[in-house]
C-alpha cells in the first residue's frame, strides 16, 4: 500500500495504531516513526481537513513544533510577541514572559498546519489511511487485539500491539474503551470565523476579557483575534468563548456574539467584509477525563481533555502528550503496560496546573466574577504579565521564583481537595 492513501487496501496489523490525525496523534505517529516503531496513523477525515480552532500557538506550542522540525516553516509565519488585552476601558500590551519555552508564539490555520505534521509523519515512515474510522475494538483479556475501521470499501480488522487514541473531544473510540469525560468541572464552547484584515502581519494577539453580547450586556466569556499573517491569506481568526459547568451551562447563541463581537473589533483590526467559514465546539478541559488508559492503549490530546482551562488552548498539549505517549511505549514497561503510568505521566506534567486552574476557570462561571476581578486587574500590568504566564502554560516544573512556586502550591493543596483529581 501507498504510504499515504485514501481508499487504499487496509494493513492486517500495525505495532502501533494511532486513531486521529490531528496535532495530537500526527505529532505520536512522527515520534514513534522517527523511533523505528511500525506506525498506521488512521482519520476519519480526508486531509487538508479544518477544525474549529483559535489557530493560536502558544511559545509552548511553537517550541514543540520547532523540536520536530517545523523553526524554518514558522519563521514564515507571523511571529507573536504577546497578548493585546482589553476590557473596562482599559487595555494592556503583555509580552509571553521569557520562558524555557522561548518568547515567541505564532498563529496559523489548522487546514494547514495539521497538514504539515500529517505529512511530516508519512516522511518518516508512518503508513496513513484518511477516510478510515476507527468505530470499535477486539480484546484479548485486557489487551485491544484488534481495531475495526470503517472505510468506503467497508469494515475491517486491524491486528495492534499498541493503540494511541487521539480522536480529539468526542473521543468515539475512547468512549467505547471507557473514558469518561466530567462536566462538573469547567468546560468549554467556543466559536471562531475567518475575516479579512488589514492587520493580518500584526505581532500582538488581540484577547478581550470584557466581551459583551448584542444587547449589550455582559457575558462570560472572552473574545479573541489573532493575526494569521500574509502567508495566511491576510486574514484573522475572530473567536468568542466562554466558560461552563454542567450546574452553570453557557447559554450563549455563539454566532450572534461572534458577529456582534467582530463589528465591535472591526476598525481597531481594520477588517473587511463579513465573518465567513463560522463554525463551534466544545471544549473538554482540564483533564476532566477518567479512564484514559488500558494496558495497551493511551488517550492524548483533547481525547483526554488536555486543554487549558483558563484560555481553551489545546495544541501544545496535544503535542506533548503525542511525544510523552511514544515515550512511555519506548519505555516498554513489561506486563503492567500503560493504565497506571499514563494517568502517572498525565498527573505528574499537568495535574496540579489543570487543577487550580479549573478551579479559577469554575469561579470565571459566576456572572459576578469577571468585572470584579477583570477591572482592577487589567490595569495591572504586573498582574496581567502573571495571568498570560498562567494562561500561556509556561509556568514548568522547574521554575524556582515565586510566582511558579505559589501557583504550583495551590495546585497542589487544589488537587488535594478535589472531588474528583484531573485525569481519576
Ligand atoms: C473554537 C475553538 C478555539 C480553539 N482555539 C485554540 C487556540 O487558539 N490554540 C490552541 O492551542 N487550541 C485551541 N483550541 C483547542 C484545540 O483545537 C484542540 O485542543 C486541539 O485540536 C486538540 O488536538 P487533538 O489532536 O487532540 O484533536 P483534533 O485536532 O480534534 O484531531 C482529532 C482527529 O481525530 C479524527 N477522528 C475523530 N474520531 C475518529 C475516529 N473514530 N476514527 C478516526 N479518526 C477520528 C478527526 O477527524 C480529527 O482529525 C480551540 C478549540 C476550539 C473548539
Amino acid at each position: 500500500m501507498n504510504s499515504d492513501t485514501q481508499g487504499a487496501a487496509i494493513p492486517a496489523s500495525a505495532d502501533v495504531l494511532i486513531v486521529g490525525a490531528g496535532p495530537g496523534g500526527s505529532a505520536a505517529a512522527a515520534h514513534a516513526a522517527s523511533a523505528g516503531l511500525d506506525v498506521l496513523l488512521v482519520d476519519a477525515a480526508v486531509f487538508p481537513r479544518d477544525k474549529t480552532c483559535g489557530d493560536g500557538l502558544t511559545p509552548r506550542a511553537v517550541a514543540e513544533l520547532e523540536r520536530l522540525g517545523f523553526g524554518d516553516y514558522l519563521g514564515k509565519r507571523p511571529r507573536i510577541d504577546g497578548l493585546h488585552l482589553n476590557g473596562w476601558g482599559a487595555d494592556q500590551r503583555v509580552r509571553w514572559p521569557s520562558s524555557v519555552f522561548g518568547t515567541q508564539g505564532s498563529a496559523v490555520a489548522r487546514t494547514e498546519i495539521d497538514e504539515q505534521i500529517r505529512a511530516l509523519a508519512v516522511s518518516r515512515g508512518a503508513r496513513m489511511l484518511q477516510g478510515a474510522k476507527a468505530v470499535d475494538v477486539e480484546m484479548d483479556g485486557d489487551r485491544i487485539s484488534s481495531v475495526i475501521l470503517t472505510t468506503p470499501e467497508g469494515r475491517s480488522s486491524v491486528a495492534v500491539r499498541e493503540v494511541i487514541v487521539a480522536d480529539g473531544v468526542r473521543s468515539t473510540l475512547g468512549k467505547v474503551l471507557g473514558r469518561q469525560w466530567h462536566r462538573d468541572t469547567a468546560y468549554g464552547v467556543a466559536a471562531r470565523a475567518y475575516v479579512d484584515s488589514g492587520r493580518a502581519d500584526d505581532n500582538w494577539m488581540g484577547s478581550h476579557l470584557e466581551l459583551r453580547g448584542p444587547d449589550s450586556e455582559l457575558l462570560p466569556g472572552y473574545g479573541w483575534v489573532f493575526p494569521l499573517g500574509s502567508a495566511g491569506g491576510g486574514l484573522v481568526n475572530v473567536g468568542v468563548g466562554a466558560l461552563a459547568t454542567a450546574k452553570r451551562p453557557a447559554n450563549m447563541q455563539l454566532r450572534p456574539v461572534l458577529e456582534h463581537y467582530a463589528e465591535m473589533v472591526r476598525d481597531e483590526w481594520q477588517l473587511s467584509g463579513s465573518p465567513h467559514r463560522l463554525t463551534s465546539a466544545l471544549l473538554p478541559m482540564g483533564g476532566a477525563v477518567s479512564n484514559v488508559a488500558g494496558r495497551n492503549w493511551m488517550l492524548i490530546g483533547d481525547a483526554a481533555a488536555c486543554v487549558n482551562p483558563l484560555n481553551g488552548e489545546g495544541i501544545d498539549y496535544a503535542l506533548e502528550t503525542g511525544r510523552l505517549a511514544v515515550d512511555l511505549l519506548l519505555e516498554n514497561r513489561g506486563p503492567a503496560g500503560h493504565t497506571d503510568s499514563w494517568p502517572t505521566i498525565l498527573v505528574e506534567h499537568y495535574g496540579p496546573a489543570f487543577s487550580a486552574a479549573r478551579r479559577l476557570a469554575g469561579l470565571l462561571t459566576m456572572p459576578k466574577t469577571v468585572p470584579i476581578l477583570g477591572r482592577p486587574g487589567i490595569r495591572s500590568a504586573r498582574l496581567m504579565s502573571m495571568v498570560v504566564r498562567v494562561m500561556g502554560n509556561l509556568v514548568t516544573p522547574d521554575d524556582k521564583d515565586l510566582i511558579a512556586r505559589a501557583w504550583r502550591g495551590v495546585g497542589s493543596v487544589s488537587t488535594r481537595v478535589d472531588d474528583r483529581p484531573p485525569f481519576s
